[in-house]
């Protein structure tokens, strides 16, 4: 049975925790998308970890951790990450990666860089990691697959076929420097030699695998509303965040998905520019920043403050709806304990009509926050295990929500650590 973690917002949900700590419990863990540009911060007996490219079930003896052919594969983060892991005393974890997925290079880099540096002011606040020309070439079939390393004649023919192509917008566009054949096939052998031990045909290895009945969980990186179809485009990834992707991600039938947990959080944050409507500024939003997550609302790659708001039942609905959820995680739950009354976006309005559908880009730019107000509850909800233990105004808080979305809320986050977990229903 596979089950996917994924975001019903702008990323940084809590997935990481979530998958943790459904992990226990899985023997396969895949991220099926993206690349190193967002990071999971995983809390548990080995310390605090940043992954960027692992997914987030390394941390057991008794899991296997695939990188899906979705992923945009950036050899040595991936090698230093699994070396950094170790080092931190974290046993060897069984690491598979799909001959099919596709991998970052350099030159994507920065080709990134370039392209928000020509951008200016105009940029979309990319990471820099590659990963938008990575996925234009792939789709634009100039990419390197895995599996290519081990053709070597294919190889060096490739990489003059590409340089050239690479170089005219090097040369004219950009002013840097050119891409050199011999360089770029050297990265490429040292790419093969890094990644040499985990090579797998992994569709093949998931589909014995779902015959035996093994248990695998999907990992999504960011959320619905950064994706590319479904999400505030431009202003959005290159690859598909919804758990339907996570199928072609992992090459898996898409019926072998029986349970979506969309992973919402108490109030919102997103990195990067675009429409966001419920966010707050000012003093507001520097206490909850400050008290966000765990250890504050800054970006697990990249360190930047996230900009934060309260939370938006509109975005969050559409979220859950995209994601196809079956269940809500509903993380971060804690922080919101030092409100006196805690806003929440019910509503848009735009042109001077109500809606509580989510709109396209550029509605969404329009909109206005239509505000209505809960009572906090006051405390520390930490360390609390049941749900009727929690504060009535907390239950409130989550009633109210579960019922705007339209979408079961079953667990309740309510601090980083791996148990900090309350089920209900
Ligand atoms: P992801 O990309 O969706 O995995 O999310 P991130 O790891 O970027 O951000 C989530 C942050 O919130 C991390 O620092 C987590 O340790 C933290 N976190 C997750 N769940 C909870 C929770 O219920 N309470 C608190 N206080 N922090 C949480």
């Amino acid at each position: 049975m596979v089950k996917a973690v994924v975001g019903a917002n702008w990323g940084d949900e809590g997935k990481g925790k979530i998958t943790d700590m459904l992990a226990k419990k899985a023997d396969i863990i895949i991220r099926f998308q993206g690349g190193a540009n967002a990071g999971h911060t995983i809390i548990n007996d080995y310390g605090k970890f940043a992954l960027h490219t692992l997914p987030s079930g390394v941390f057991y003896g008794h899991t296997t951790s695939i990188i899906g052919n979705g992923v945009a594969l950036d050899v040595p983060v991936l090698f230093n990450e699994i070396q950094s892991v170790i080092d931190r005393g974290v046993p060897a974890p069984k690491i598979l990666v799909s001959e099919r997925a596709q991998m970052v290079m350099s030159y994507h880099k920065n080709f990134d860089a370039y392209e928000e540096e020509r951008l200016g002011g105009k940029s979309f606040g990319s990471t820099k990691s590659g990963i938008a020309p990575f996925y234009s070439d792939k789709y634009a079939k100039i990419g390197f697959q895995v599996s290519e390393l081990f053709d070597e004649e294919l190889l060096k023919e490739k990489v003059i076929r590409i340089a050239t192509q690479k170089n005219i917008m090097l040369e004219h566009l950009y002013h840097k420097p050119l891409i050199e054949p011999d360089k770029l096939y050297q990265e490429l052998m040292e790419y093969k030699e890094m990644i040499r031990p985990y090579v797998c045909d992994t569709s093949l290895y998931l589909y014995e695998a779902l015959k035996e009945g093994k248990e695998i969980l999907l990992e999504g990186q960011l959320g619905t509303l950064k994706d590319p179809d479904h999400g505030i485009y431009p202003m959005v990834t290159s690859s598909s965040t919804l758990a339907a992707y996570g199928a072609i991600g992992a090459g898996i039938p898409p019926y072998e998905i029986k349970q979506v947990i969309a992973v919402c959080k108490a109030y919102s944050s997103a990195v990067g520019a675009g429409a966001f409507v419920s966010e707050i500024f000012g003093e507001e939003a520097d206490e909850l920043r400050r008290r966000g997550g765990d250890g504050g609302e800054f970006g697990a790659t990249t360190g930047r403050p996230r900009r934060v708001g309260w939370f938006d039942c509109v975005a969050s609905k559409y979220g859950c709806r995209l994601q196809g959820a079956t269940d809500v995680a509903f993380t971060v739950l804690d922080v919101l304990g030092y409100l006196d009354e805690i806003p929440v976006c019910t509503g848009y309005e735009i042109d001077g009509e109500m809606t509580t559908e989510f709109p396209v880009t550029h509605l969404l730019e329009k909109a206005k926050p239509v505000w209505k107000k809960l009572p906090g509850w006051k405390c520390d909800i930490r360390g609390i295990k049941t749900y009727e233990e929690l504060p009535e105004n907390c239950r409130r808080y989550v009633e109210f929500i579960e019922e705007q979305l339209g979408y079961p809320i079953t667990m309740v986050s309510n601090g980083p650590g791996r148990d900090d977990i309350i089920y209900r229903g």
